[in-house]
């Protein structure tokens, strides 16, 4: 029926026997093809099929997809938030393909099995794409409703094969077993062919202005992308570049435009070019000594009207090279894209782009969700994406077939993009790094076991499937009145729904609602802790790449009331946290110290936040919030050095608080790129004397109820860490510490005391390092 590449023919293969699969390759790799043949089969075969993805407009776009391909009998429908209610019925009734998102599962399809009785009953393959966004504590939750589900169909007879579909991970079989449950096979070789792609690292100089505490204050990323990107465009480069907010991919857009038109109109002088440090490889199509041809195609596009236009060019059929510079003024050739545009519109951009119209886009990642942008000549990436999957995922865009490319990941100023762009060994050469979660936590697990047992009674033989911990989250939930044990079961006796009990996005307790005060919207819900940090009065809030400003956070009533809004500034809420120690699981020996994973108590207070300023990255103001102090059982990895090893550095002058604080900074920075996490996922407390340990301590934490794996990871990989912290420190060009290496933005006590030599001299002592 289709034409396969290797790899997908072995990932069809082996679903086609019944074995579970993960598929996990680069972009542009068809992964598509590979679970749809699977899935369509098992249609074809007179059974149905179940895709899941993140979000509703991925599930739209593999929608339009699999009607492209005309397959006699299939019936696909998406089911989700969107679809009418007078559809439901027949979707379920008479679809054998459903497209849906672990949330509609979760709220809709699982509570309410009996009326999918033959969908259920009849039911292959189940498709689980994009799965390496099912991380921390979401991916928690996911991993708890596909247990869920598997339970379902059991009671219905089946036993749906699963493939799960991801961006390259590290040790993909261990993750998907994690996520599923189920023994799974793993397909990682991309056989779809390449060209090379040539890496810049890209660090931004320091400033003239001055920050906290006097400190430097490097440009930031977004306004150094966009004078790459002009000049790239100017060079007749097709480039993306990926900024984090639609704020930003407007802003990038305009600056590149503006600097486009100045270049034209002084085109006898022309610039220099941006004043990155480091120097990038030769970009293709920018040599001077290439020979100028006449300007691509027109474009008839308007240069104002900032959106992708479509091209005029009836049939653009293959796309022209990279068009030669030209004194012309290039700035409507720069455009701007964001969520929300519709199909039509993304094709016509798509069409732009190909055909030449277009040369510069700017956009946040939601490009991710259905644009087919691949084949562009270079990329940009304003900041570390997070991981070194959705950076090749993202430098991946670029590089037509088999033509070589250029990618560009200009740094921020933290310490994590510090590090990385001074340790390219740490970006290459590496496999990607593993997904982590953690479905065994009580915290997640307990409102799944309500939800099961209200779907179907729950019996000793299902608690397998829920793995070790379940009995006794099972006999705390009995204590606390949620189930009724009999002697057939557990049994969900109340009246509301126990689906209520889990907020899959955020993470446990009740989720503040996030309201639009103008159009009485609802855009999303927040955990009650993490709205402290993420949606206090005066927040800048982001939502799928949109800017919003916080007029008011009711706690009483659960809401936090925004309105769009364009600030010049973002927002960091500072918080002041204390730390117990209630249990320590596991301990080994760290240099002369000790290093534990455990269970902690955390009492935290948000109790400011900083504005800093967007274009140029100085501190604006501070402002102070009156929230109360929350609590919260959480997971925390924490080193500790005896009094015979500090009180040398103490003799000889060293400030040891100072040093402890910058070094919790800095590793809280680095973490990341160790589990897998947000920096806003973890916090730190760090003293010269814990009250529990009696020694100077250094704690990081997961900042979830419960725990989310990351700081049982720091501790799995804490040499390696706290190593990789010490060399983010040492090579910040900085005096005495900045927003780069050592400072936090959401440091509680307004970075002070920070000791940048400290912190050196410390760390070498703990790793048993000579210096
Ligand atoms: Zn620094
Ligand atoms: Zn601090």
């Amino acid at each position: 029926m289709f034409g396969l590449w290797p790899h997908q023919a072995e990932a069809a293969g082996l679903a086609r026997h019944g074995r579970n699969v993960i598929i996990a390759t680069g972009t542009a790799s068809g992964k598509s093809l590979a679970y749809q043949v699977p899935a369509l089969n098992s249609v074809l075969d007179g059974g149905t099929a179940l895709y899941l993805t993140p979000t509703k407009a991925l599930a739209a776009d593999q929608l339009r997809a699999l009607e492209a391909l005309d397959v006699p009998g299939l019936r696909a429908a998406a089911y989700d938030g969107d679809t009418p209610y007078e559809e439901r019925a027949w979707i379920r009734r008479h679809a054998n393909y459903v497209l849906t998102n672990p949330d509609m599962l979760h709220r809709g399809l699982l509570p309410g099995h009996a009326r999918w009785s033959g969908f259920w009953r009849r039911l292959r393959t189940v498709v689980v794409d994009e799965c390496h966004g099912y991380r921390g504590v979401f991916g928690s939750h996911v991993a708890q409703i596909l247990r869920r589900l598997r339970r379902v169909c059991t009671r219905y007879g089946s036993s749906p094969v699963f493939v799960l579909a991801s961006a390259t991970a590290g040790d993909p079989g261990a993750f998907a077993m994690r996520l599923t449950g189920l023994e799974t096979a793993e397909v990682t070789t991309d056989t779809s062919p390449r060209g090379s792609i040539t890496f810049a690292l890209w660090e931004p100089p320091l400033t003239d202005l001055r920050g906290e505490g006097g400190a430097p204050v490097r440009r930031p990323a977004a306004a150094e992308t966009a004078d790459l990107l002009a000049d790239l465009v100017l060079g007749g480069t097709r480039t993306l570049a990926f900024v984090r907010s639609r704020r930003a991919a407007e802003s990038v857009a305009l600056s590149a435009r503006a600097r486009l038109s100045d270049l034209a109109s002084d085109a006898a002088s022309r610039r220099p070019p941006a004043s990155g440090t480091v120097p990038a490889a030769s970009v293709p199509g920018t040599d001077p000594a290439d020979p100028v041809d006449p300007p691509g195609p027109t474009s008839g596009t308007d240069p104002d009207a900032g959106g992708p236009t479509s091209g005029t060019d009836p049939d653009p059929v293959d796309p022209p090279g990279p068009t030669p510079p030209a004194l012309t003024d290039l700035s409507g050739k720069v455009a701007a894209y964001r969520a929300g545009y519709l199909a039509e519109e993304r094709r016509g951009l798509e069409r732009a782009l190909r055909s030449g119209d277009l040369l510069g886009l700017a956009t946040t990642n939601a490009l991710e969700l259905g644009v087919d942008v691949s084949g562009l000549d270079a990329v940009l990436i304003a900041g570390w994406p997070g991981t070194r999957a959705s950076l090749w995922q993202q430098a991946g865009r670029a590089g037509r077939a088999g033509q070589d490319a250029l990618a560009v990941l200009v740094a921020r100023d933290d310490p994590l993009d510090t590090y990385l762009v001074h340790h390219p060994q740490a970006l290459f050469g590496r496999p990607v790094e593993a997904i982590v979660l953690d479905p065994g936590n009580p915290y997640v697990l307990g409102p799944h076991l309500c939800a099961a047992a209200a779907e179907i009674p729950l019996t000793e033989e299902d608690l397998e499937i829920f793995g070790p911990t379940s009995k006794e989250v099972l006999a705390s939930l009995v204590d606390d009145g949620l189930l009724r044990h009999r002697p057939t079961g557990w049994f969900w006796t109340r009246r509301e729904r126990a689906t209520d009990l889990a907020d899959i996005r955020g993470s446990g307790g009740s989720p503040v609602q996030v309201v639009e005060l103008s159009t009485g919207c609802l855009l999303g819900t927040v955990d009650e802790s993490s709205a402290h940090t993420i949606v206090h009065t005066g927040a800048v809030y982001l939502h799928q790449g949109e800017t919003f400003l916080v007029t008011e956070l009711d706690l009483e009533a659960g809401v936090a009331l925004v309105e769009a809004g364009t600030p010049d500034y973002t927002t960091f809420a500072r918080d002041v946290t204390e730390i117990s120690v209630l249990e320590s699981f596991r301990s080994q020996a760290l240099g002369p110290g000790e290093l534990h994973f455990g269970a902690v108590e955390v009492t935290r207070q948000v109790v400011s936040y900083l504005k800093r300023r967007l274009q140029s990255g100085e501190i604006l103001g501070d402002e102070a919030l009156d929230l109360p102090p929350r609590t919260l059982h959480t997971r925390a990895v924490w080193w500790t050095l005896p009094a015979s090893a500090v009180s040398p550095l103490a003799e000889a002058g060293l400030d040891l608080g100072g040093a402890a604080h910058a070094a919790e900074h800095a590793s809280i920075g680095m973490l990341p790129l160790f589990a897998t996490c947000d920096r806003w996922d973890i916090g730190g407390v760090s003293t010269e004397l814990h009250a529990d340990t009696g020694l100077l301590t250094v704690f990081v934490y997961d900042g979830h109820e419960g725990g989310a794996g990351f700081a049982e990871r720091g501790f799995a990989r804490a040499f390696e860490w706290l190593t990789a912290t010490r060399e983010a420190i040492a090579s910040c060009e900085c005096e005495r510490g900045c927003p780069s290496c050592i400072q936090s933005p959401k440091c509680g006590n307004g970075n002070d005391p920070l000791d940048k030599a400290g912190a050196l001299r410390l760390l070498a002592v703990l790793l048993s390092m000579d210096g």
